[in-house]
């Protein structure tokens, strides 16, 4: 019998959906790094294993530092740890991104070897993006590993685990927590503490460098390391190359990866892969001359890319001229800043976290945090390149003193070329930039809350900005956020204003050989589970201060929409807050024409903060003032929202709603908490907070 043409169609079909899950997508996956196609040493080429002992085994490896990272911060510091073990204990270390490998077989993990877990707890007490599947596979009851099924298959594996988490958050860190339990319930054994980094109470790095030395201590006695005279030894090889020229095509200029160099953009476009995206119009939202606040229509149309109301997009920025010449002028690079450089991994698991080759500009200005707050180990590590002997003391003493560091840099507010050139005006041309490479982190993207609803312009995108710029107290400079300035400076540029150039700070806004002319901007959107409900006519409350009212004004934009196509919108509450009428209310005109949509369905309280000299009103306030209209809304099963400041803002309100249950429905207070507790985990209590 003949096979006819469908058949065929139907078995070749079946026949790539089995290999597709057989191999769990690597054959078709897009590559997560960025830069593992334009990677010279071809490490990254080569499709990696996804087997970890047989990665560490083929390469030399006994300590593997995996990381489950965001926003980038956990990645760097498992590169710090890898670097630390290496030079001072002689591990051979390796990192590994968490969703590169495979988890049946940690029960075969050798006694003699270690591995670190450094984890990032995200959101109400999520895994990272790239931990999710090992998360699911190390929670399974009980999980699948390959050989042992004893009740304590992991007898075997040692490990070290730091979290990094933020306290204004209820789960706080609650990602090594849990997996501190799991491991030593399935039988592995802990070296040292586990350690808890706090980027809410802004100790991050002071809490993993106190976490650290106990933890090689124990480690030392337990491995049996030698600790040697630790001097700087490079991951990276940074080779000029006389023979091309800037102008060579294959030379990135900033180009985030391949097809952008080539010329062609092409999704998908995520956190590897940018649209660069033209902007259709920006504005000042503010109308006082110190401060700014930005609107800008990001145009997707000419992409795949896709935003539902609520969605993150991500911007990809650029440090501002005056910051990158600084560090070129630092680090003794000023002569020689267009040269080009090929970058190299010295060890085949080390990755260049920019494609080469490029010149020392381009990595300087497009791939490298340079404005951002100092590490203090990186400032100990830099000691030995200092210009001067008593340079490098004073480098020394601030690595190993934290208060000095604290008053001498910290409190400052000092980048790294200011840091170091505050102890010696340098050049500080000894430093290799292997070093800076390594030192500093790769920069990374900002989120935006989308301002504008995907039904009234599923394909603008609508980002409101407050613009940073911190004045600091007796250190006579401004501190400038690296994003909303860039932000600002093509607003500026779009409209023609005075200053394309806010604050003397230049941009190169035409981005890597003019690709970005014409006012464009690096973008991707990231999903977010911050959702209106799917039912409209469920009432909202909404608390979003400041720029926390930026997805709200996408969420009343949408239910407006909803109204006048005539669906029935629930009520709809927003509490705003800002300083003055007269200064940064966002949108006061706008909302007029909401209202005129959803009639006495929408509400909105204003606080002014600085309108009333004696008494400072805030949307906590509104909020506790209107609390039986709130407490109403909720039994009528509102769902419930806070945007925007983290630390301050959303706690308060937690405990303000707390407050209103407790009075509007007679319950202990501890009912009270218990209810909120259930509503945030029940989704009906959402925050998008930062
Ligand atoms: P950065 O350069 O990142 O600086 C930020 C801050 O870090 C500075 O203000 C300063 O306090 C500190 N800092 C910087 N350098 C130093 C230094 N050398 N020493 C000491 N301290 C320093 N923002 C909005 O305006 N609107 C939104 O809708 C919005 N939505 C968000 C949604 C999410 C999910 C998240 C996570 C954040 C959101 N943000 C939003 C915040 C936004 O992502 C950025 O963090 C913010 O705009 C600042 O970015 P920046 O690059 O301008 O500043």
């Amino acid at each position: 019998q003949s096979i006819d043409t469908l058949d065929l169609v139907v078995l070749v079909v079946l026949l790539l959906a089995s290999v597709a899950y057989f191999t769990k997508g690597t054959y078709w996956a897009v590559p997560k790094d960025p830069y593992a196609a334009s990677t010279l040493n071809g490490s990254a080429l080569k499709k990696g294993t996804r087997n970890i002992l047989e990665k560490m085994d083929e390469s030399g490896k006994n300590c593997v530092v995996f990381y489950g990272s965001q926003t980038g911060t956990a990645e760097d510091y498992a590169s710090r740890l890898a670097k630390e073990g290496s030079s001072r204990f002689g591990l051979k270390t390796m990192t590994a991104d968490l969703e590169e490998f495979d988890y049946e077989n940690l029960d075969q993990f050798p006694d003699d070897k270690i591995a670190f877990f450094v984890m990032a707890t995200y959101g109400e007490g999520e895994p990272t993006d790239n931990a999710v599947e090992f998360w699911e596979f190390i929670n399974s009851d009980p999980p699948s590993f390959s050989e042992s099924s004893d009740e304590k298959p992991l007898a075997n594996l040692k490990y070290v685990a730091f979290g990094l988490g933020n306290n204004t958050y209820e789960h706080y860190n609650s990602m090594v927590r849990n997996l501190d339990k799991i491991l030593s319930n399935l039988g592995a054994k802990r070296i040292g503490t586990p350690g808890e980094g706090d980027d809410g109470a802004g100790t991050m790095e002071e809490d993993f460098l106190a976490w650290k030395e106990p933890m090689w201590t124990a480690l030392q006695e337990d491995m049996g390391l030698e600790e040697r005279e630790a001097s700087y030894e490079p991951s990276f090889s940074v080779e000029e190359k006389e023979e091309m020229s800037k102008d060579d095509p294959n030379v990135y200029l900033g180009e985030p990866n391949k097809n952008h160099l080539e010329g062609s953009q092409k999704g998908p476009f995520n956190a590897s892969n940018p649209y660069i995206a033209p902007i259709a119009e920006s504005k000042e939202l503010f109308t006082v001359k110190d401060r700014n606040c930005v609107h800008i229509e990001v145009d997707v149309s000419g992409s795949n890319i896709n935003y539902t109301t609520g969605d993150h997009i991500a911007i990809w920025p650029t440090n501002a001229g005056l910051e990158v010449d600084r560090f070129i002028k630092t680090f003794g690079l000023d002569e020689k800043r267009h040269n080009v450089i090929s970058v190299k991994g010295l060890d085949p698991t080390a990755k260049v976290p920019f494609p080469t080759p490029t010149t020392y500009d381009a990595a300087v200005r497009y791939h490298m945090e340079i404005c951002a707050p100092v590490s203090r180990q990186f400032m100990d590590t830099l000691a030995e390149f200092a210009p001067s002997e008593d340079a490098k003391k004073e480098m020394k003493k601030m690595g190993t003193d934290p208060d000095y560091f604290k008053e001498k840099i910290v409190n400052q507010y000092y980048n790294i070329a200011q840091a170091v050139t505050s102890v010696h005006p340098g050049p500080w041309s000894a430093v290799p930039f292997s070093c800076l490479i390594e030192g500093l982190n790769k920069i990374q993207v900002r989120y935006y809350s989308i301002s504008s609803s995907s039904l009234v312009q599923p394909k603008k995108i609508s980002i409101t900005a407050v613009v940073e710029s911190i004045r600091v107290p007796g250190a006579g400079h401004v501190v400038k956020g690296v994003t909303t300035n860039y932000l600002l400076a093509l607003k500026q540029k779009q409209n023609g204003d005075e200053d394309p150039s806010p604050h003397g700070l230049t941009y190169e806004i035409t981005g890597p050989r003019n690709k970005y002319d014409g006012i464009h901007v690096p973008v991707h959107v990231r999903h977010s589970n911050f959702k209106l409900p799917s039912d409209p006519s469920k009432p909202v409350i909404m608390v979003g201060p400041g720029s926390g009212v930026a997805p709200f004004r996408g969420f009343i934009q949408e239910r407006a929409e909803q109204a006048r196509r005539g669906d029935n919108v629930g009520e709809t509450v927003l509490f705003y807050g800002c300083r003055k009428k007269s200064e940064d209310w966002l949108y006061k005109e706008e909302w007029e024409s909401y209202k005129s949509a959803l009639g006495d369905k929408l509400t909105i309280f204003n606080a002014f903060s600085r309108e009333d000299a004696k008494q400072k009103h805030y949307v906590q306030h509104d909020v506790e003032a209107n609390g039986k209209l709130v407490n109403d809304l909720l039994l009528k099963k509102a769902n419930f929202y806070v945007c925007g400041d983290a630390a301050h803002m959303a706690r308060e309100v937690n405990d303000v709603i707390a407050q209103v249950i407790e009075k509007e429905r007679s319950v202990p207070k501890e009912k009270a908490e218990q209810i909120v507790k259930s509503m945030r985990s029940s989704g009906v209590y959402q925050e998008d907070v930062w």
